[in-house]
C-alpha cells in the first residue's frame, strides 16, 4: 500500500464521494519504480497543502479566485495519468511533477510512444530520472483505470476557506520550464 495516500492526499475525502480508495505512485527517494503508463496524461495546476487531515494534500487550482494563489502559493503544472506499477501489480495514479514529465517526454522523443514500453522512474531529492526499462514487464489485460478528469476535479481550491489552511513553500519551483510540453 502506498504511504503517499495515507500521508498526503485524498483519503480524508468524504466517504460518500469516494467508493474506492485511490492508489498513488509514491516515488520514494532513491527507489526504482518500474511502471507502464496506461493513459495519455492530463495537465492540471495543483497546489499542495502540507499537514494531515481535512484540508490538506493536493488541490486543483481554480485560477482567478483561488485562495492559495491569493496567498502567493505557487501551483505546479502536474501531468496526471494512470500507470501500472509492476512491483505491486496495481494501477496507480501518477501525478508527475514537471521534471518527471520532462523525462517522459525525453523517452518519447527517443523511443516513441511511452505507452508501449516500461519506464524506470527514480527520484533523488527534487531530481527525477526517467529511463526506458531494459526489459518491459507484462501488463495484464482489462485493468480498471481511474477517471483522471474526475480525479482532477474531485478536490479544488474552491473548497478551501480563508484562514483554514496553511500555505506551503512560497517559492516558485525551479523546474517550471515546461511550456514546450
Ligand atoms: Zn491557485
Amino acid at each position: 500500500m502506498s504511504n503517499y495516500a495515507e500521508d498526503a492526499a485524498f483519503n480524508d475525502a468524504p466517504e460518500e464521494r469516494s467508493s474506492k480508495r485511490k492508489n498513488f505512485l509514491n516515488c520514494a527517494d532513491g527507489v526504482r519504480n518500474q511502471i507502464r503508463i496506461l493513459t495519455v496524461w492530463k495537465k492540471a495546476f495543483r497546489h499542495y497543502v502540507p499537514g494531515k487531515g481535512e484540508g490538506t494534500g493536493s488541490f486543483t487550482c481554480i485560477g482567478e479566485d483561488c485562495p492559495l494563489c491569493a496567498k502567493e502559493d505557487y501551483p505546479r503544472e502536474m501531468r496526471i495519468m494512470n500507470v501500472y506499477d509492476h512491483k505491486d501489480g496495481e494501477v496507480k495514479i501518477w501525478e508527475a511533477p514537471p521534471r518527471a514529465a520532462n523525462g517522459v517526454a525525453s523517452a518519447e522523443a527517443e523511443y516513441g510512444n511511452p505507452l508501449e514500453y516500461d519506464l524506470v522512474v527514480k527520484r533523488e531529492g527534487n531530481n527525477y530520472s526517467v529511463m526506458k526499462a531494459g526489459t518491459s514487464g507484462e501488463v495484464p489485460e482489462g485493468l480498471e483505470l481511474y477517471d483522471i478528469p474526475d480525479h482532477i476535479n474531485y478536490r479544488t481550491t474552491a473548497s478551501l476557506k480563508e484562514g483554514e489552511f496553511e500555505v506551503g513553500d512560497l517559492t516558485p519551483p525551479a523546474d517550471l520550464d515546461t511550456d514546450e510540453l
